[in-house]
């Protein structure tokens, strides 16, 4: 299976479907960015994390800014939540016999979230697992490197989990590499994701504003601001 690559704000995105995109990934490995309106902005004053991004094996378009934005272009593409699409990626572990490696979230999130995940998907094979709040990166790494992982997540949040990522990933270059932000607290069943309307919706972000207000800030102005830059894009790209 081939990538079919899109651009958005001079950024790569697959628009492969979730199928497609994990079956992608399971044979040829590397680096997943999940991509958002949030991440695009911050790539745009970052050249170091655009260089990340675009030189990610897969790209997924996370979220309903990053479909709308698409459209905007011209190009029908249906998001892949990330949560939803690493979720995938741990089930078929198993019958792959992958062997994962967790970091992220606070220290009793990842305990807890360890424990529901080998309960919730029986036989998965969890050989490191650390919080994400470690000081010694150089050390972390290393570690993460020796318990030979296949599938090494980072729940850090965009975008020190991609560089974090992009740091190991030549020393893994069989592993499928995911930043997966809040998604442990999410699986150790501290968080609630939105109820399903919201998610079909495509207004999950809303509601996790309602629920925790000071993600406003960060929404706001990156939102109208990436919206408007598309439609900008779009301008040039009809001219
Ligand atoms: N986090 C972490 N170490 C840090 C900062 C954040 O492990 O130094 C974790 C935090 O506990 C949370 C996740 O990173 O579990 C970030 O979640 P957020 O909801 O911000 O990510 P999003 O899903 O919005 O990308």
């Amino acid at each position: 299976m081939n990538r079919k690559i899109v651009k958005l704000q001079g950024f790569n995105i697959d628009t492969f479907s979730m199928d497609e995109a994990c079956e992608y990934i399971l044979e040829n490995r590397g680096q997943v960015v999940t991509i958002n309106p949030e991440i695009i902005e911050l790539g745009k004053k970052n050249e170091d994390l655009k260089i990340i991004i675009n030189s990610a094996e897969l790209v997924i378009p996370d979220g309903i800014g990053v479909q709308i934005g698409l459209k905007i272009l011209g190009y029908k593409v249906k998001r892949i939540p990330g949560i939803v699409f690493a979720r995938k990626i741990l089930e078929n572990s198993v019958s792959n016999n992958l062997r994962v490696a967790l970091i992220g979230s606070k220290p009793e999130i990842i305990e807890k979230t360890v424990e529901k995940l080998k309960v919730e998907i029986p036989g998965i094979n969890i050989v490191f697992s650390h919080d994400g709040y470690f000081k010694d990166d150089e050390k972390l790494f290393n570690d993460v490197i020796n318990s030979s992982p296949d599938i090494v997540f980072f729940a850090l949040g965009a975008p020190r989990q991609e560089e974090c990522i992009y740091s190991i990933k030549k020393s893994l270059p069989k592993a499928i590499m995911i930043g997966v932000g809040g998604s442990f607290d999410v699986w150790s069943g501290n968080v609630q994701r939105a109820p399903e309307i919201y998610q079909n919706l495509g207004l999950e972000w809303l509601y996790r504003t309602v629920k925790e207000p000071k993600r406003l800030k960060r929404i706001f102005p990156t939102l109208p601001k990436f919206i408007f830059s598309v439609i900008k894009e779009s301008w040039g790209k009809t001219c």
